[in-house]
Order: C-alpha cells, then sequence, then structure tokens
C-alpha cells in the first residue's frame, strides 16, 4: 500500500523525493519528515516545469506541509522555494546567512562578480545570461532564520544546524543525534565531489573552509547521510576521508603542473581536465581557481597579475 507513491520511504519518518530537471545535476534529492502538525521538507530541486510537476503529484497525493528549510541558496535546492511559498503558502526557512546570499542573488550581483573574477583567471568567453535565468526565483522573503549551533525541528525530531561552509559559504547540515542521521546537503555527496568555488567576493579560501567543515562532521557519530544528490551514505567518514583524499591529488596536481613555468588558472585547468567545450568549462575552472587560491594561501604557489591575467607557479622547495 503506497500512501505517497512519488516519496521513498527511509525511515519510520524520512522520505525521499528525487526531483528531476532538464540541466545542471539533472536531479536533487528532497527529504521529507513526518510530524504531527505536517511534513517539512528540505530542499526543493530547481525552479523546472518537471519538478514543479513531480511536487504537485506529491501535494495531490495528501499530504500536509508544515515547513521547507533549506541547506543552502543554490538554485538546485532553493530554486521553488518561491513557488512553495506563493501558490501553497508553506513557510520558508533558510540560515541568517543564506538569507543574505538570496538578496545577493536577487540583484544579480553576483553574476557581475563571476563574470570579472572569471576574466582575471584568463576564462574562455562567459555566456551573456549568466544566471539571469535563476534570480527570479530569489525574489521572496523567508518567513524565518536560523543560525549555526541552533536546533531546528524537522518533522517530530529535533535537529542541530551546523555551518558547513566550502561548497558555498552559506551551507549547513542538520544532526539528529537520537537516530544519528546527518543531512549533509551539498556538502558530503556519495559518487563525486561537490564543486568547491568562490562565488562572491566574500569568499576568500572555500577549499580551505571545506577541509575544516569535513573534518567537523566527523565528531558526529552518524549511520545515515542525507546527500542532496545520488546515493545514500551509510558510512560517512570513510567518505568524507575520500573527499579529503580526492582534493589533496587534485592539489599535487596542480604544484606538478605549475612547478617549471608560470600558468594562468585556464591553462592549469585544461591541463588537467583536457578540452572543455563552451558549456562545460565553468565548474571545472572554478574549482581549478579555488584550489590556485588556496595553494597560494598554504604557501605553495605564488601569483602574478600580468596584463590583467593571473599567473601562478609552485614555489621552489
Ligand atoms: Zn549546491
Amino acid at each position: 500500500m503506497d500512501q505517497f507513491p512519488t516519496l521513498t520511504k527511509i525511515s519510520e519518518d524520512i522520505s525521499q523525493l528525487v526531483v528531476r530537471y532538464p540541466f545542471g545535476m539533472f536531479e536533487m534529492n528532497s527529504y521529507l519528515f513526518q510530524g504531527e502538525n505536517g511534513f517539512t521538507i528540505v530542499d526543493t530541486g530547481s525552479e523546472a516545469k518537471e519538478s514543479i510537476d513531480i511536487w504537485e503529484k506529491t501535494l495531490a497525493s495528501g499530504i500536509k506541509v508544515e515547513k521547507l528549510v533549506l541547506t543552502h541558496a543554490h538554485p538546485d535546492h532553493l530554486g521553488l522555494a518561491r513557488w512553495f511559498q506563493e501558490y501553497h503558502h508553506v513557510p520558508v526557512i533558510i540560515s541568517s546567512l543564506g538569507y543574505k546570499e538570496i538578496q545577493r542573488r536577487r540583484n544579480n550581483d553576483q553574476a557581475k562578480w563571476i563574470r570579472s573574477f572569471l576574466e582575471n583567471h584568463d576564462s574562455p568567453e562567459i555566456p551573456q545570461n549568466l544566471g539571469n535565468s535563476e534570480a527570479a526565483a530569489y525574489d521572496f522573503e523567508p518567513d524565518g532564520v536560523f543560525e549555526n549551533q541552533q536546533t531546528i525541528k524537522l518533522g517530530n525530531d529535533t535537529y542541530k544546524t551546523i555551518w558547513t561552509p566550502g561548497h558555498s559559504s552559506d551551507h549547513f547540515c542538520f544532526y539528529n543525534q537520537k537516530q544519528q542521521v546527518m543531512l549533509t546537503g551539498d556538502h558530503v555527496l556519495a559518487g563525486l565531489s561537490p564543486i568547491i568555488a568562490l562565488w562572491s567576493e566574500n569568499d576568500v579560501n572555500p577549499l580551505k573552509d571545506n577541509f575544516a567543515s569535513l573534518e567537523e562532521l566527523k565528531a558526529y557519530s552518524t549511520k545515515l547521510a542525507l546527500p542532496g544528490h545520488g546515493e545514500l551514505i551509510f558510512n560517512l567518514d570513510d567518505r568524507i576521508d575520500e573527499m579529503i583524499t580526492g582534493h589533496k591529488y587534485r592539489l599535487q596536481q596542480i604544484i606538478n603542473f605549475v612547478r617549471n613555468e608560470e600558468k594562468t588558472s585556464w591553462q592549469v585547468c585544461q591541463a588537467i581536465y583536457g578540452t572543455l567545450s563552451d558549456t562545460k568549462f565553468f565548474a571545472p575552472l572554478m574549482a581549478t581557481i579555488a584550489r590556485l587560491i588556496y595553494l597560494e594561501k598554504s604557501g605553495e604557489v605564488h601569483s602574478k597579475l600580468k596584463n590583467g591575467k593571473m599567473y601562478y607557479k609552485s614555489i621552489a622547495k
């Protein structure tokens, strides 16, 4: 007997909805926590017709929604927050840092900043419409905000809010001690390493933040981790170690590549990822820049600005 046919039951009161859309990551995991006042939903999926269809079907199956909580303000997680609020009168809760991010993206300040930042890093031509299609999804006011290390109710259970900057500076995980469940959002994923990049002038060294945030999660004993994309994680600490090793491997690759000759981020990016098409270069380049900045701040490489472009070279040891 399937009471809610679109949902996959994970535990007594936690269900998952895979929200699909035809771009970006193509799917995102929403989690629904059942409580006496209805379901608390965490994250929505991107703003797209396909995502709205699955949510409409889910709501039509008779679920009552208490509120929506967001892990971070990326468009694939927050995309339908405004829709839930406007059309279904669902209160939307995000961290105060996430709220600041909403305000920044609403004005498209973020896209302007990324454009000049990428130009500094020798980027190929950046699409004119960067960020444009997403700004409208940010045109709403949240109904409540939370801070770091607070408790928040997801359904009937109490979760702790854990600030995990790295993938985004406003990212939060949610932990329930009783069930040893950690909702990891985009901080820890099973099958791939989430992109770590600078998204605004406030981001200084996101990869360093990310390493600290990964270590921080190990302090919480976890049986089940609920990631924002892909498969559930049953061995969180192992997965965290694997991700740290992966980052260190890439860092070493970069150090080697700029050992004898100075290179721009884009040259380093192509050396690592090979030829990238006009639509595929953005994420790898952003990740490469974050790594070079990390290496510079840890004294492994130095940078020089020449003709408006940054060049990096290993520091001889
Ligand atoms: Zn994200």
